[in-house]
């Protein structure tokens, strides 16, 4: 059978499966052999019933002693009961509305179950299990993801089949032999059967990492090409970057750091050659990347052309347009915002004086992208939180000019092993120091017990005129984002709050009504910001002092370090107070690394570690084709790993010429269309 046969070749799939199949966008034989399990239900160590805890998932191997006749208990309830023991106890197996495995077990006989143990300590239950014989040899069952419909019984009988019947092809190696000797790589066929139907956890998890190294490689390897591939000229060529970083220092109220300066000369070295600059700035909160930015667009207007340095939000875009104006009216440049809350005629005459040249720099919300904007010269596009954007957006801003040079900056400080995967297409500049005498922000974490000292703390700051976030703890499953926010607030207006001016800022808010929230908040009227995370993105309000952040452990570090940093922005000591709804040991060990350290390149690394590569790739989100498994799987260990094999793959063959098997995964990962450069 070929890989590209459509799934209803396998027997037992009829249109109306292969319907199911196709919701999780599996249409062929091949697709289905890479579906791969979510996890593994291990029925390898069983405990007994005695030993089993009340209220946890348990697996449990007992003999069948009693099948109770079935119960109606109501119209459409159908409950069937069978009573089980192993030498410690009995319990009992309840089944709703289950004839079929009701059916298959069978009086005498011995059987795993998997589920979780209800009942007291006399009567033990456990509701509708899974389980299998007891003799039977696989003991690692996967589990799938699935839909409404679609069992995984179903599925790993048509997997079987699948590994069963489908050609030797299916199971080529596409790694070359010389790499899958130098790094050790279990064999793809083993690891793709095995990936499915694991004899152990040792194994499961080997296959795991060979599929995972697979995806990094064909990722790295595509970046690597893109980054290579002939490009365009730009038409936007400049020259003269002699003497420029020192007459932009000349006028600046600070001294620029070592890497603000680095950064701005490469990126001014970039745009002097004959194609587009490719480049992102990343830096930490507070590294200085708008002065960065400012640079570049005072050298794209000493050769005549227009910048357009677009942000994701109203009040981020026109923070920029003074900063930037601060920055640059000292070099006769000539700024301007534009965002959607101007009125048409207003929006009319601006976009006249832009398209005429009066402005160099036109700093602005999606308003930039819109179709009746037109720009004179424009020679370099920025955008500004790199993440918010999707692929289209940035593309369309740079078809605003011809072929202009392009920047992007990230305040998500991530490993550099990792940025050379996530963003291998991209030329990369780190501002990896903080301008001089930064005062660190007091971090502190505290569990519930502190609570109310904590809000006590806040309150002092705010008495003192200072400003304060709270961030609210995160949504409850089947609570909306909008009642956990709002309850929340309330909450704290009739308690700890009762008299201060409270603000409310949460994603489901119209962009209109967040800025307004956030104006409010700048200027000074808004006391107390509670808000979700939405508020993670670059707002700069120096008189808010402290940041508190309930249910701190449900965060990444970087995300937390990502929410400290909308304090300490200005000259008052700021302070970060991290509360932890629930403490173990690892949630202690992360919340403490959070409390000793502000680098949020260490901090990055320390997620890395912890929480895998994951939350990284979310990062760059529309910018990135799907992992399959890579997010879940990837660690430090892998990804250089996978990029060591690219380096090497790409000497032996820079277009993959060699390597024909390689580059049509590469083809066939990027041919969504979603990995599109910027
Ligand atoms: P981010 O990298 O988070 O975008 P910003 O560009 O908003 O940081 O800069 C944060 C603050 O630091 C701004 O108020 C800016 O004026 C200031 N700043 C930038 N560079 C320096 C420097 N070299 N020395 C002192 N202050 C600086
Ligand atoms: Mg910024």
């Amino acid at each position: 059978m070929d890989i590209n046969s459509p799934i209803t070749e396998l027997s037992g799939v009829g249109e109306k499966r292969a319907a199911l199949y196709k919701k999780l966008n599996i249409f062929t034989v091949g697709d289905l052999l890479c579906h791969y399990p979510r996890s593994y239900i291990d029925y390898s160590s069983p405990v007994s019933i005695a030993e089993s805890q009340l209220n946890e998932h348990s697996v449990i191997k007992a003999r069948v002693i009693k099948k109770i006749p079935a119960a109606r208990i109501r119209q459409g309830l159908v409950i069937y009961k069978v009573v089980v023991t192993d030498d410690s106890d009995n319990m009992t197996i309840v089944l709703y509305n289950n004839r079929f495995a009701y059916e298959a077990l069978s009086e005498g006989e011995e059987y795993i179950f998997s589920g979780k143990v209800t009942g007291n300590l006399l009567r033990r239950e456990m509701n509708t299990p899974i389980f299998i014989k007891a003799s039977e040899p696989q003991k690692l069952r996967p589990v799938y993801s699935l839909t409404e419909g679609l069992t995984s019984n179903m599925v790993i009988t048509n997997v079987t089949q699948a590994l069963d019947s489908v050609d030797e092809i299916a199971f080529a190696d596409h790694i070359p032999h010389f790499i899958r000797q130098k790094y050790s790589l279990a064999a793809f066929e083993y690891s793709l059967r095995n990936i499915h139907f694991p004899a152990d956890s040792n194994i499961a998890e080997a296959a795991k990492k060979r599929l995972a190294f697979d995806e990094l490689l064909t990722l790295q390897l595509g970046m690597f090409l893109m980054k290579s591939r002939s490009r365009t000229l730009t038409g936007c060529k400049m020259s003269g970057g002699g003497g420029l970083m020192k007459e932009f220092q000349s006028g600046l109220p600070f001294e620029l750091t070592l890497a603000q300066v680095r950064a701005s000369e490469e990126i001014i070295a970039d745009m002097c050659r004959d194609y587009p600059m490719n480049r992102l700035v990343q830096g930490d909160v507070g590294s200085g990347k708008t002065a960065v930015a400012a640079a570049a667009a005072l050298f794209a207007q000493k050769n005549g052309c227009q910048t357009a340095l677009m942000a994701p939000t109203e009040i981020l875009a026109r923070q920029h347009y003074k900063t930037l104006t601060d920055l640059l009216a000292p070099h006769g440049v000539k700024v301007c915002c534009l965002t959607g809350s101007l009125t048409p005629k207003q929006r009319k005459v601006l976009g006249e004086q832009i398209a005429n040249g009066e402005f160099d720099v036109i700093t602005g919300t999606h308003a930039l992208i819109s179709g009746s904007t037109e720009f004179k010269r424009l020679g370099l596009v920025i955008m500004d939180e790199q993440h918010r954007f999707g692929v289209n957006q940035r593309a369309r801003l740079a078809e605003k000019g011809e072929n202009p040079h392009r920047l992007v900056m990230s305040a998500t400080p991530i490993p550099r092993t990792l940025a050379l995967i996530i963003y291998g297409d991209l030329d990369i500049s780190v501002l990896d120091e903080l301008p001089k005498g930064r005062r660190k922000i007091e971090t502190f974490a505290v569990t519930d017990k502190l609570r109310s000292r904590a809000c006590g703390f806040v309150k002092k700051q705010i008495d003192e005129g200072r400003q304060a976030y709270i961030v609210c703890p995160m949504i409850e499953e089947g609570e909306s984002e909008l009642v956990s926010a709002k309850g929340y607030a309330e909450k704290l207006a009739k308690g700890e709050f009762n008299g201060y001016t409270i603000g409310i800022l949460h994603g489901k808010m119209s962009s209109q009504e967040k800025d307004e929230v956030m104006g409010r908040f700048k200027s000074g009227e808004i006391q107390l910001l509670v808000a979700t995370t939405v508020v993670e993105v670059g707002v700069d309000v120096p008189n808010a002092s402290v940041i508190m952040i309930e249910n701190a452990e449900r965060f990444g570090l970087s995300q937390l370090h990502q929410l400290r940093g909308r304090v300490g922005r200005g000259q008052y000591q700021s302070y970060c107070i991290l509360v932890a709804g629930a403490v173990n040991d690892e949630i202690r060990e992360r919340l403490k690394i959070m409390t000793e350290t502000s680098d949020g390149f260490k901090i990055s690394e320390y997620d890395l570690k912890l929480r895998g590569a994951g939350d990284f790739f979310g990062e760059r989100q529309h910018g990135l084709p799907e992992m399959r498994i890579a997010d879940a799987a990837a660690d430090r260990e892998l990804i250089s790993k996978a990029q060591n094999a690219a380096k090497d793959i790409m000497e032996e063959s820079p277009d993959l010429s060699k390597f024909p098997l390689l580059k049509s995964d590469i083809d066939r990962m990027f041919s969504s269309g979603a990995a599109e450069a910027l």
